[in-house]
């Protein structure tokens, strides 16, 4: 501790002091909803940083050295569980294991790899960035904030990202894991407004360390992902794991907090028609292409759809709950009744060139929407894919909460 002075200036001081009965040294402290001193700062990021040494899941995407593996990997996690996306980038970069290879593919190839994901809009904007780079930028990947937001689908959160995370740059990452936490250390109670971001945002980057990318080490991408961490499975949005967290000592709130108003839920209907055929030993599924001109999911494969009206009164074969975002769709699916069940057949909402009979066996290769692929997958028309989840128990337990969305993608799961 430093000291004030002498023995006899101190003698003075505590005169002095006995005399105002004021404290002559007052340690700045911070209020509620105030940004963090210094210290701190400093305090903060070290104590996150031990605990995600120690606590950090083991997640496939986790010490890449290959900047096209994070970018897959970041498109994939936005507005999507990570269980989902374990599945998928495994798969996924099987396929295309190198921006070269996705640039080259056909895009119904790509959607068909990134069917069950959702948000479509993501996979196509990935393969146009991906043939944009080979076109243009010699088949290499920017390797800063700034350039890499100038390519499809890549905005302030996914730059930011990548950009730390595989170069190093020294640049906030703000998901809503990461603004929540902050909000609760600081005390400050949510707001929409373009203030309450600037606050967020200010606060998270005085947190990123200023250091550069070194051998072995990645200051910047590490703390990023250290936060997103700390939000993923400790600071949650219901019941956050005080007791366990690294910051505690530094939060102002150690609890839940006023979070952003949820939408209303609503309900629809929606009903599916199930036709199955054989050629020989061959089975065959009759699903429905959606059209170019929509604006989701163009051009994927779907099961029939029908009209409420024709279904009444029958029984259906399979239903389901498929939520997106703030619609519960309940989904039911009914099979003919064999080739004679003209009524419900000729009541497809499809046009005759828009139906096609695809194999059960190749409808992994085709772009199927996530509820047809969920559907044909509860009805033992095709196969479930394994998932790989070893040492990763912790990440089924936890969803991952919405990363910003602020990369113009369309809400196009169905
Ligand atoms: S103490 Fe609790 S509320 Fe505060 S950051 Fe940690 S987990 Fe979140």
């Amino acid at each position: 501790m430093a000291r004030v002075g002498g023995g006899r200036l101190a003698g003075m001081v505590t005169a002095v002091a006995k005399k105002t009965e004021k404290p002559l040294v007052r340690l700045r402290t911070r209020g509620a909803g105030e940004a963090l001193l210094l210290s701190e700062v400093l305090a903060f990021r070290r104590r996150l940083m031990q605990w995600y040494e120690e606590h950090a899941r083991v997640l496939p995407w986790r010490g890449v050295s290959d900047p096209y593996r994070t970018w897959v990997s970041e498109i994939m996690l936005q507005q999507t569980r990570v269980a989902a996306v374990i599945e998928h980038y495994h798969a996924f970069l099987a396929k295309f294991p190198t921006l070269v290879s996705l640039s080259l593919a056909p895009e119904a190839s790509v959607l068909a790899a990134w069917s069950g994901l959702g948000y479509y809009r993501r996979a196509r904007m990935l393969h146009k960035a991906a043939q944009f780079i080979v076109r243009e930028l010699g088949g290499v990947l920017p390797g800063n904030s700034i350039d890499l937001k100038t390519l499809p689908g890549i905005g302030e959160y996914t730059g930011a990202a990548i950009a730390s995370i595989s170069f190093g740059e020294s640049i906030a990452v703000v998901d809503g894991n990461v603004e929540r936490v902050l909000l609760r250390v600081t005390g400050r109670p949510y707001v929409s407004t373009a203030a309450g971001k600037k606050f967020v945002h200010e606060q998270a980057q005085a947190l990123v360390p200023k250091k550069k990318l070194s051998v072995g080490v990645n200051a910047a991408g590490d703390h990023n992902q250290a936060m997103m961490e700390l939000g993923a499975t400790v600071c949650l949005p219901k019941g956050p794991l005080c007791g366990a967290c690294p910051v505690y000592g530094l939060c102002e709130t150690k609890g839940e907090h006023g979070s952003a108003p949820r939408t209303m839920q609503r309900s629809l209907p929606a009903s599916y028609l199930l036709s199955l055929r054989k050629r020989g030993t061959v089975t065959e599924v009759l699903l429905s292409r959606r059209s170019a001109e929509v604006s989701l999911m163009a051009g994927m494969l779907e099961l029939p759809p029908l009209p409420e009206t024709v279904v009444a009164g029958r029984e259906p074969l399979l239903r389901l709950r498929h939520a997106i975002t703030n619609t519960n769709y309940y989904v039911q699916v009914f099979a003919a009744r064999g080739l004679k069940d003209k009524k419900m057949l000729q009541a497809v909402l499809a046009e005759p060139e828009q139906l096609e009979w695809v194999r059960t066996s190749r409808l992994a290769s085709h772009p199927l929407t996530g509820l047809a692929r969920k559907s044909l997958q509860r009805l033992d028309v095709m196969e479930v894919r394994k998932v790989r989840m070893e040492g990763i128990e912790r990440a089924l337990a936890v969803e991952v909460s919405p990363a910003a969305f602020e990369d113009g993608l369309e809400l196009d799961d169905y």
